[in-house]
């Protein structure tokens, strides 16, 4: 399988099956569908399927984990947003994104900032002119980006039908296996019974709109004990997020709700009459160490363990795979890329295409 199968420079088409239409999916869908490899998609959820991808944030964050994140993701992460400019301009907006503590908690802007590079660590004067002059101290990351997870993924859909993908709202039965060249493992927390380092972390969100208040970008209050990010949609909408609950139960707690409705009237007041339009919670995949992994079993690739970042990275795994696929080299394989036998081991490209 693999290198022995199609090592010449002209791949021929290959017929791959893509399991499960979450953005890991779909983002492999479209990379893979700009070759000339013919793709089924299965979801027994249909498309656009409700899953954790279509309750994200939808911020494109790549310094956001900078004090637990190594270089090179954060490197992965602003490739992600080149690419999401390439595929839809029109969805992702670019303005930034601005951090901001209460005086007495700016302390961890300040850790935070220790982090970034000299040329980013930027003290800016006030860019939301609704936030409250409480907020001294503002950090405005300006390569970050957003994008409104439902209408992104529903566009995308549409783009893939367009461009030929068919799509199953079924599961797909491993049986099926040998009628594909490749299959793309993409099942998020529906690969957790075959994968026992895969765990979910809750993250629980709330929905409102106030029509008092205004931002142009996400902003991220940096508190000790209720760190909370407000990521602004059309009409007036806020998500607002997220918890990080080691769990994988559904649903949000009376706790959480409260957590999250007091720090965002301490972010303004004006939300204290806002409109709850929904609350919800939903299940991030995560490895131990909460970096996304792609590995490979036969003629299985799996693409999974994308925590905080789905939006971020997939996009970029995307075309890794695509790439092996098509025997080209990519930068970024060997940052996801792991041994199933040994999964705390990054692997290289390498050694991969030689073990498979
Ligand atoms: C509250 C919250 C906020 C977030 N905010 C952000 C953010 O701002 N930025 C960011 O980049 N990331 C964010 N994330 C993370 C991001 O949402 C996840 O990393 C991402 O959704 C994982 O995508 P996925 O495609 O792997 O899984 P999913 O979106 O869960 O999709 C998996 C799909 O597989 C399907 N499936 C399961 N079993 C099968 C089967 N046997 N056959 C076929 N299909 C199957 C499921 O039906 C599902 O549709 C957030 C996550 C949460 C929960």
């Amino acid at each position: 399988m693999g290198l022995s199968r199609h090592n010449s420079p002209m791949v021929k088409s290959l017929n791959i099956a893509i399991t499960g239409a979450g953005i890991m999916g779909l983002s492999a869908a479209y990379a893979l569908s700009q070759t000339r490899h013919k793709i089924t998609l299965y979801d027994p959820k249909g498309v656009p399927a409700n899953n954790a991808s279509s309750m994200a944030g939808g911020m494109l964050a790549p310094y956001a984990e900078i004090e637990h994140m190594p270089q090179a993701f954060i490197e992965a992460g602003l490739e992600g947003i080149k690419i999401w400019q390439n595929i839809m301009p029109d969805q992702i907006r670019q303005n930034g994104s601005l951090l901001i503590a209460h005086d007495e908690d700016r302390y961890i802007l300040e850790r935070f900032k220790q982090h970034l590079p000299p040329e980013k660590q930027i003290s800016v004067e006030p860019l939301e002119p609704q936030l409250p002059k409480k907020f001294t101290s503002m950090l405005h990351l300006k390569e970050e980006a957003h994008l409104d997870p439902a209408p992104t993924l529903s566009k995308l859909c549409d783009m893939l039908k367009d461009k030929g993908c068919i799509f199953q709202s079924s599961t797909y039965a491993p049986a099926h296996q040998n009628d594909y060249d490749y299959v793309i493992d993409c099942r998020g927390m529906g690969a957790a019974q075959d994968d026992p380092d895969l765990r979910g972390v809750k993250g629980e969100i709330l929905i409102v709109q106030n029509k008092e208040f205004s931002l142009s970008r996400p902003v991220r209050l940096m508190h000790p004990r209720y760190p909370l990010y407000i990521v602004p949609r059309e009409d007036n909408i806020f998500m607002i997020g997220a918890t990080n609950i080691e769990s994988a139960g559904d649903g949000v707690s009376l706790r959480s709700g409260l957590e999250l409705m007091s720090a965002l009237y301490s972010l303004h007041p004006s939300f204290g009459e806002a409109q709850i339009i929904d609350m919800k919670a939903g299940i991030r995949p995560a490895y131990p160490d909460n970096f996304p992994r792609i590995t490979i079993e036969d003629n299985v690739i799996r693409c999974n363990g994308l925590f905080r970042h789905g939006f971020l990275l997939a996009p970029v795994m995307a075309e890794c795979v695509t790439d092996y696929t098509e025997n080209r080299h990519n930068k970024f394989t060997d940052l996801f890329w792991r041994d199933n036998n040994d999964p705390d081991h990054q692997r290289s490209e390498k050694d991969l295409r030689n073990a498979a």
